[in-house]
């Protein structure tokens, strides 16, 4: 990116950071580069950078500067999905190593390091990252990597970028942050001190529920060469296509979260007042235990609304039942409202007494607030609660 590019603001550069007119038609968007092989001049002389499409391909080219404009990044990296993503940043680590994970991370990340890479000799201690202290005492002299989420799934719990990311410095430590329900429209980890941001793009950064993929930002250029060279040798990269995709909704990211953020807020605040609803955790609602944080270190609350029903399971079901706008379904960040049962369907692999631990009870339900009306939603949701 121009030094003149890089100055310009987000919404700028969610349309044209990374992309160019081609220069051979003119065409405006970035062509989908459906191609495995780049012909070259003479053995060994290429045309740009492009050899094979699993080491470089344009399309991919494109949204990967896209992406690391919008969280102010030296090099993006695209991957066939958020775990993929992950899997990389795992491979900086060797048998022996230690990694520090939040304590309500993703499912999928948890079992990655406890099923996956805990065979291959890593081990991992899991802490909540609000309290400091713990977070501390955790480290061993060979904790090489701490993976933080935030806010958190489905608890919408915060954590202190910036004071986390002094303490893994402090020790040594890579930090690597999963922005996934934030977005780089609303957060920049590695301006608050991160070494990477991942996402599952999956969610908001696609938006409507038609794409898996994954992404890794960093400004650390001995990083970067590193995921560059684990990228191409492990090869879980996606396909043009879903890069052209995902670069189309790059283009609206600023806009759909404007929406998903004044929905969810209202949808809050309505369910905060309901007669049904015992709790409500929104990182935009005074009551909310890191609302200060949040107004800090966000530039918005985000789309995700997570409720605790009076009741239990028959008062949840019934709820879940009935509404028929928000559609019962797993994932979250597209353009459409979802609505779950995170104890029976996106938390269901996690041990019973660590679901209460966490207050993942039989009562909570987590919303994906879409950018419908807002009028409609919450007549829908009021129907279903009556
Ligand atoms: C969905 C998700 C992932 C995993 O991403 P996939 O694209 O499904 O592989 C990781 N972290 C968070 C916070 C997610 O929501």
């Amino acid at each position: 990116m121009s030094q003149a590019e890089s100055q310009h603001k987000f919404a700028t550069r969610a349309i044209h950071a990374g992309q160019k007119p081609d220069p051979s038609t003119g065409a405006i968007m970035t062509p989908v580069y459906m191609t495995s092989t780049f012909v070259q001049k003479s053995p060994g002389v290429i045309i740009e950078e492009y050899d094979y499409s699993r080491s470089s391909n344009p399309t991919r080219k494109a949204l990967e500067a896209n992406l690391a404009s919008l969280e102010g990044g030296r090099s993006g990296f695209a991957f066939s999905s958020g775990l993929a993503a992950m899997d990389c940043v795992m491979h900086l680590l060797s048998a022996g190593d230690h990694i520090i994970l939040g304590d309500d991370v993703y499912g999928g990340t948890f079992r990655l390091v406890d099923k996956v890479y805990k065979q291959l000799g890593v081990t991992a201690t899991r802490v909540d990252f609000t309290d400091h202290a713990a977070l501390q005492a955790a480290f061993t002299p060979k904790t090489r990597l701490v993976w933080g989420e935030t806010p958190t799934n489905p608890m919408l719990r915060l954590c202190d970028i910036a004071a986390v990311a002094k303490i893994a410095k402090a020790k040594g430590a890579m930090f690597a942050v999963d922005n996934t329900f934030a977005t780089p429209y609303l957060q920049n980890p590695l301006a608050l001190g991160a070494d990477i941001v991942h996402h599952s793009s999956t969610k908001y950064i696609g938006g409507h529920s038609d794409v898996i993929g994954g992404v890794l930002v960093t400004s650390d250029e001995q990083i970067a060469a590193k995921l560059k060279f684990f990228q191409n040798s492990v090869g879980s990269v996606p396909g043009p296509m879903d890069c052209f995709m995902l670069l189309r909704s790059t283009k609206t990211l600023h806009v759909r979260m404007e929406r998903h953020c004044a929905n969810a807020m209202k949808v809050a605040e309505f369910l905060a007042g309901h007669k049904a609803v015992q709790s409500v955790a929104y990182p935009g609602l005074k009551s909310h235990p890191e609302h200060a944080l949040a107004s800090k270190q966000m530039r918005g609350f985000g789309g995700m609304v997570t409720a605790t029903l009076k009741g239990g399971m028959n008062e949840s079901r019934r709820f879940l039942e009935r509404v028929h706008l928000f559609s019962l379904a797993e994932s979250l960040g597209g353009v459409e409202s979802l609505i779950e049962h995170p104890a029976i369907m996106t938390h269901a692999s996690i041990p019973a007494e660590n679901r209460a631990a966490l207050g993942i009870t039989d009562g909570l339900v987590r919303l994906s607030v879409g950018i419908e009306d807002v009028d409609d939603l919450i007549r829908d949701l009021e129907h279903a609660l009556a």
